[in-house]
């Protein structure tokens, strides 16, 4: 006999866990898929229309049809992680043991779980700078955790002292400093990260350091893992990625390097995650990591003829803009040109423009600061931008 089971028709909010409640669909998700029904030019979501160099690809390609295809260490493959130490030494002079000190994840992203995850606990704090790359405050509530926020200030986003020493208390566990920051292109300088240092041996903070685009530092400023300022060599983590480096986003070859203690914490949450990353991928994010330094002194000028031109043509349509200190995007003042609303302007543009941006509300709690300011990004070919701006000077004429 069949039984007739009535089902039950579940709302969202029945299902998802409180603490992810109060996060929608990301922004990078709503623009590109607004973009894509309006067959814009996408210059929202950070990713290259461009691949990654073909003989990188050629050893992935290889490593599939050879093997390996089966699960790799859940450290990651001895190769990689010999090659980012090695990397660590010749960009910024740190000694770092691969096997006692690096994680292979699966993309940055995976690298920031695993160490929220692995270190908080309900009630602790953590401080978050603003702007704020979109995945730490839900990571944070996701570990039962709290966020405090402490906004950068002024039209270069300095770290404001005095604000930040009051938001270190008993309850602060950790600290999380992106830089290069996505959205606005901040590099934190070394006294800024020593100032920061200090606070975290004071009160015992750990510091958890995204670094996903240490190499796209514009005018010679230098890039200071938090690993390399003396404050933090025994009490950060330094999370960096392949996507940015080497255009490859889909790719998400990430990893965290971390003292060994802080180490072992990282690899206790990420075996229960993800377990291991792609086998097959981590031979050949190793040879791109030991590419000459010709390699990663083209990605840089290459970004940096990019940012020149698009900050120019953007200024000369007549939006204000910061040039970035780093990073592949640039963020702009809508109010010259009329507008005062970042989402209902990006909600507009691909259908009246043919172009995609970021609003970057989003960057801010409860989209409490940033709505006259869009970021678009320049991690595209040179005919893209240059259509894109031809797009964007034709919708500003019509207007
Ligand atoms: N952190 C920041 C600041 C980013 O902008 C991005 C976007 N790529 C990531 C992390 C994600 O890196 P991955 O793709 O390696 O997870
Ligand atoms: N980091 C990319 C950006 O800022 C987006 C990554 C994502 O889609 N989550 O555009």
């Amino acid at each position: 006999m069949v039984e007739n089971h009535e089902s039950k028709e579940y709302s969202g909010d029945e299902v998802v866990v409180r603490s992810l409640r109060p996060f929608g669909t990301s922004i990078f998700t709503e623009m590109t898929v607004l973009s894509d029904k309006h067959g814009a030019i996408n210059l929202s979501q950070g990713f290259p229309d461009f691949d990654g160099p073909e003989e990188i690809r050629r050893r992935a390609a290889e490593a599939i049809i050879r093997g390996p295809n089966q699960y790799a260490p859940s450290i990651g493959v001895p190769l990689l992680r010999q090659a980012i130490a090695r990397k660590m030494r010749r960009f910024y002079g740190l000694e770092i043991d691969p096997d006692e000190e690096v994680t292979v994840t699966s993309g940055a992203t995976e690298g920031i779980c695993a160490t929220m995850l692995a270190i908080l606990e309900p009630g602790d704090e953590v401080i978050l700078f603003q702007p704020t790359y979109d995945v730490y405050p839900p990571l944070v509530s996701l570990a039962r955790a709290r966020a405090r926020y402490v906004p950068l200030q002024g039209a270069s986003f300095k770290v404001p002292r005095d604000e930040l020493a009051k938001a270190f208390g008993p309850r602060t566990k950790a600290i999380v400093i992106n830089s290069p920051l996505n959205p606005c292109g901040k590099v934190f300088t070394r006294d800024e990260l020593s100032f920061i240092g200090s606070l975290c041996r004071e009160h015992d903070v750990l510091a958890v350091g995204d670094e996903v685009y240490e190499h796209i530092v514009f005018d010679s400023r230098e890039h200071v893992p938090l690993l390399a300022v003396p404050e933090l060599r025994d009490r950060a983590f330094v999370v960096s990625s392949t996507a940015k480096t080497f255009s490859l986003t889909g790719w998400k070859q990430g990893y965290v390097i971390a003292p060994p203690a802080l180490t072992g914490a990282v690899r206790m949450s990420h075996q229960f995650i993800t377990f291991c990353g792609q086998s097959f991928l981590q031979e050949a994010v190793a040879f791109a990591i030991d590419l000459p330094d010709s390699y990663y002194d083209n990605l840089l000028a290459d970004y940096t003829r990019k940012r020149s031109w698009i900050c120019e043509e953007l200024e000369r349509l007549g939006f204000k803009v910061t040039p970035p200190e780093g990073t592949y995007y640039v963020l702009v003042d809508i109010t010259p040109l009329g507008h005062d609303d970042d989402l209902a302007f990006c909600r507009m543009l691909p259908e009246e423009a043919g172009v995609a941006a970021i609003p970057c509300s989003f960057f801010w709690e409860g989209r409490s600061m940033g709505r006259k300011l869009v970021r678009f990004c320049f991690c595209k070919r040179d005919d893209t931008l240059e259509e894109a701006m031809r797009r964007l000077r034709q919708w500003n004429a019509r207007k």
